[in-house]
């Protein structure tokens, strides 16, 4: 791991840090880059283009680790309003149109769904208990079957990784809508890889955002990205229907002439990529024919996403810092 993303992640965790970026007037601009809005109406607002462009989306709300099981329950009301409000969206209403309707559409690879929802366990509760955390869980997952949606369950820091793998494993007996993220720093994921192929389950596969020790962890950047293509060739052999959520340039071409060269159809997979990111990296592949699904994350909880964004590139962080200097 970079210097750079360590001493970010690691200041943006101090009190008067986190009060200076929430604050100041300077980090405005690039909030507004990465979060589509505060509220549920503005992230659609945000959506209507890109939908518009033939993108698929996944709305995030912002937030992670509640402090209550009250706080755990208003997320998951919002969850629950998110998917009641995506199924009244024009495109949305029209895909659902054109398609088949059935219980099993999301667990293939064929008319996968234009707008769903990503979520986090530790935003369910999991700091305040498993079996509450699954009741919530499962609350979730009733409402997206009934609209036919899918929801994603994000994969957090490392300590809650285990749990997360667990809790979707079970929860997948009853529901098939649902499906998790592998991050290629850690040691563990080619076991996971297997583990989610024998489940049948649309997995995203990503490098991983958190700062982990290198007990658990690759630290160098060369081993995250060599797993990264080799997790990638495997679930594109044997996965179904998997989410390569990157901006590396260099993966997503190995990944797409490991497609070509093995004669797998660009609808039996997806590429994912954070909202105001690498935009024409987005619209280039999805002129080339392939499936785009857009993160698009909102809400007024928006320091910790923001924080892991600036530690990825030190450039947006030395933005800022040219900012404050010129004010
Ligand atoms: C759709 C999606 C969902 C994700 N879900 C999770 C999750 O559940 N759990 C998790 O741990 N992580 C998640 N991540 C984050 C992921 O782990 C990486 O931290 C992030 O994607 C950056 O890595 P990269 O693959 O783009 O490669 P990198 O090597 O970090 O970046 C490659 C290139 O992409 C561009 N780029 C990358 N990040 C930025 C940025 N912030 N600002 C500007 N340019 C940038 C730059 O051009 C950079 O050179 C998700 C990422 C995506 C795209």
């Amino acid at each position: 791991m970079s210097l750079a993303r360590t001493l970010v992640l690691k200041t943006s965790g101090l009190a008067p840090v986190k009060s200076l970026v929430r604050k100041s007037f300077f980090f405005r601009p690039l909030v507004k880059r990465f979060i589509a809005g505060d509220t549920l109406e503005e992230a659609l607002k945000a959506s209507e283009p890109l939908l518009a462009k033939g993108m698929k989306l996944s709305l995030d709300y912002l937030g992670e680790n509640t402090a209550s099981e009250q706080e755990a329950l208003e997320a998951k009301a919002t969850y629950i309003q998110m998917l009641e409000r995506i199924a009244q969206v024009p495109a949305v209403i029209k895909w659902n149109s054109e398609h088949s309707l059935s219980p099993t559409l999301n667990e293939s690879g064929d008319g996968i769904e234009p707008l769903n929802i990503s979520i986090k366990l530790t935003q369910c509760g999991l700091d305040q208990g498993e079996d509450f955390t699954e009741r919530n869980l499962r609350d979730v997952l009733e409402t997206a079957r009934k609209y036919h949606n899918f929801v994603r369950v994000d994969m957090e820091a490392s300590e809650y990784t285990a749990r997360t793998m667990d809790m979707i494993e079970k929860v997948r007996k009853d529901y098939k809508n649902t499906a998790t993220v592998l991050q290629t720093y850690l040691y563990r994921t080619p076991e996971d890889v297997e583990r989610v192929i024998s489940w049948g389950a649309r997995v995203r596969l990503v490098k991983g955002a958190y700062l982990e020790p290198a007990s658990v962890a690759y630290p160098e950047k060369s081993k995250v990205d060599e797993a990264y293509e080799s997790c990638a060739k495997r679930l594109l052999d044997a996965g179904t229907y998997p989410a390569f959520a990157t901006q590396d340039e260099v993966i997503i071409k190995t990944i797409t002439d490991y497609a070509t060269q093995h004669g797998i159809d660009k609808s039996k997979f997806e590429f994912q990529m954070l909202y105001g990111i690498r935009r024409d990296l987005q619209d280039g592949l999805l002129a080339q024919g392939y499936n785009v699904r857009i993160y698009v994350p909102f809400g007024d909880a928006w320091y910790p996403y923001f924080t892991r964004r600036l530690a990825e590139r030190p450039a947006n962080t030395l933005f800022i810092i040219k900012s404050l200097l010129k004010g």
